[in-house]
C-alpha cells in the first residue's frame, strides 16, 4: 500500500469513527432524557451499553490517530571521478547509478552518480495536518 493511499485510508477511518461517536453521544443523550422523563428500567441499561461502545470506538480511533505514515525523500550522491568532489542531490526522472550526469563543478572531471537512496524524513502523525494536505 502506497503511502498515499494509507493517508486516505487513515483519514477515512478516523472521520467514520468520530461519525460514529457523535451518533452514539446523541443517542446517549436521548436514552437520558427518557430515563429523566419517565421511569424506563431499559434506558439505563441502554446508556451503560452506549457508554461501553464509545469507550471501544474512542480506543479505535485513537488508535488509528497514533498510526504513524512515514514519508521518505529520495537522494543520490554524486561524485567527481578525478578529484573526489561529492554532493547530496535530489534525483531526476532518469537518474541511474554511474550515470555521468556533467562535468565537475571542481575541476571539470566526470560527474558521476554513485548511489541513490531514500531516507525518512518525518512521520506524519497529526491528523489535521494530513487532512489538510490530501485536499
Ligand atoms: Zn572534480
Amino acid at each position: 500500500m502506497s503511502v498515499e493511499k494509507l493517508r486516505v485510508a487513515k483519514n477515512k477511518w478516523i472521520i467514520t469513527y468520530i461519525v460514529f461517536l457523535i451518533v452514539i453521544i446523541i443517542i446517549a443523550i436521548h436514552f437520558a432524557i427518557i430515563s429523566l422523563v419517565e421511569e424506563n428500567p431499559y434506558a439505563s441499561t441502554m446508556i451503560f451499553m452506549l457508554i461501553l461502545a464509545a469507550a471501544y470506538i474512542s480506543y479505535n480511533l485513537w488508535k488509528t490517530i497514533k498510526v504513524e505514515i512515514p514519508l521518505f525523500k529520495t537522494f543520490m550522491l554524486v561524485k567527481c571521478s578525478s578529484c573526489g568532489y561529492a554532493e547530496i542531490m535530489t534525483p531526476k526522472k532518469g537518474d541511474y547509478v554511474f550515470k555521468t550526469i556533467g562535468p565537475c563543478p571542481k575541476c571539470g572531471g566526470e560527474f558521476t552518480i554513485y548511489s541513490i537512496y531514500r531516507e525518512k524524513i518525518k512521520t506524519r502523525s497529526a491528523f489535521s495536518l494530513s487532512l489538510l494536505k490530501t485536499k
